[in-house]
């Protein structure tokens, strides 16, 4: 009940910020600059004064005059430096990374953790398990980003017409994009979960009787949408599609855009800035979301990646929540930045799409896509796995993990070969193994998922 209560207020929280930030996506530049710096000098002075790890780091900063420019002089940081140093890098002291751990591995919702914070898990392709700590502000302006960019298909806060969202995904309460979802999914726009492990025959039943204007889902399920549609099966008439977590290859945008004569839109996002970039109404590419973050494109040798280049990585400031400051935070994902405003006329820098992460998919010899969450939701849910890497097999895979402490392992196995079987993969066999640590590649890069050879 006290869930509810609190989960209730939080909606009437997020739908009083909602139409103001619909609002900034037409801002002009010289408006989202204002905007950008404004937040960024709070954001620092918060850090500054209440976090006791940033306050060292941050001695050559003045918050109240801070530029953009100046953050260069902050050194970086790394998820190992927040998961090292959590407790003292958060800005309440009431929040320990031990109780966090141990609310995680309770929880089989979404919950609130110390009244109305959310502490998610990463499943981020760093290699290192994350631990995300959101305070009330920052949950909500993070469902705002995710969703703001589709309003015009949500029909948002028009309640009469509002439709439902559908969102073809794995529920895992500690994950954002679930999690997310459950607290604020709402009649201000709501979500309708549809587990994507169901056989693809269940998920069209349940697409024909919702028939969704917006439907959220991997980019991997497309084009088997597209032919059960093409069979007659499915009769539903989407005007747009949202992918997230994979790369959306060009046939499966050009099949899909064919078949329903619908945008197909993939946004980038991260547990550790939900919602930082939005669609460009034109189709391919990004908005970066710098109203509440900044983020630098930047080369191996930490040198910034010009515009039309790709870079090997980026540094993130989250500016939209103070309780767990992260400033100039390393994500190890490439970005291409776009050196002239977009043709749709927004004045938010663009980026291309975000290709990363493609080796992450395994298949199967029957042709069955497995999605990395079925490893890793389950291997992160257990908190004492710090470290781990995947190998596929045949039929399953060999997973070496670096662990605390004593765990069922055999358990861990079960679960996972459960995921696979519901996925398709035929005879499913795990095998994990406890290793003291994980062997990184010559690039000193940790690979997480290591597809078997064809
Ligand atoms: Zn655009």
């Amino acid at each position: 009940m006290e869930y509810e209560k609190t989960r209730t207020r939080h909606v009437e929280y997020m739908a009083g910020l909602l139409p103001e930030y619909i609002d900034r996506l037409s801002w002009s530049r010289a408006k989202i600059e204002e905007e950008q710096r404004n937040a960024l000098r709070s954001l620092l002075n918060h850090a500054k004064t209440n976090s006791e790890w940033h306050s060292k780091r941050l001695d050559n900063i003045d918050p109240s005059t801070a530029t953009k420019e100046d953050i260069v002089k902050i050194p970086p940081m790394s998820k190992k430096d927040l998961m090292e140093n959590w407790d003292s890098v958060v800005t309440d002291k009431r929040a320990e990374l031990r109780n966090a751990n141990s609310h995680l591995s309770k929880i089989k919702s979404d919950a609130y953790f110390l009244d109305d914070y959310h502490a998610i898990i990463s499943g981020g392709s760093s290699g290192v398990r994350g631990i995300f700590l959101y305070d009330q502000h920052g949950w909500a302006v993070s469902y705002i980003n995710l969703i703001r960019g589709f309003s015009k298909y949500l029909k948002l806060g028009d309640k009469t017409s509002a439709k439902p969202m559908v969102s073809i995904s794995a529920f895992v309460a500690a994950h954002a994009t679930s999690a997310l979802a459950q607290t604020f999914s709402s009649s201000l726009v709501e979500i309708r979960h549809i587990p994507v492990i169901l056989p693809i025959d269940d998920i069209v039943k349940e697409l024909n009787s919702i028939k969704p204007d917006l439907i959220h889902c991997f980019p991997n399920i497309l084009s088997s949408l597209c032919e059960k549609a093409r069979l007659g099966e499915l009769a539903i008439d989407p005007k747009a599609f949202w992918c997230t977590s994979e790369p959306l290859l060009p046939g499966d945008r050009n099949i899909t855009e064919k078949t329903w004569n619908a945008s197909v839109m993939n946004t980038w996002s991260a547990s550790e800035l939900n919602g930082g970039t939005f669609p460009c109404s034109f189709g391919e590419g990004v908005h970066i979301s710098e109203d509440v973050c900044v983020i630098e494109a930047i080369n191996s040798d930490g040198s910034p990646t010009p515009a039309g280049s790709k870079s090997d990585k980026i540094y993130i400031t989250n500016l939209f929540n103070h309780v767990m400051p992260l400033i100039r935070y390393e994500i190890t994902d490439e970005f291409e930045f776009q050196a002239n405003q977009c043709k749709c006329g927004s004045h938010y820098q663009k980026i291309k799409d975000v290709c990363g992460r493609s080796d992450d998919l395994f298949v199967y010899n029957n042709n069955v896509i497995v999605h990395p969450l079925n490893f890793y939701s389950p291997l992160f849910q257990a908190s004492v796995v710090l470290e781990f890497m995947v190998c596929q097999t045949k039929n399953g895979a060999q997973i070496d993990v670096v662990i605390t402490d004593d765990y069922d392992l055999k358990g861990l196995e079960k679960t996972i070969e459960s995921n696979l079987l519901r996925t398709g993969v035929l005879n499913p066999d795990v095998c994990i193994k406890r290793v003291d640590k994980i062997n990184r590649s010559d690039t000193g890069k940790l690979k997480r998922f290591i597809p078997l050879k064809q």
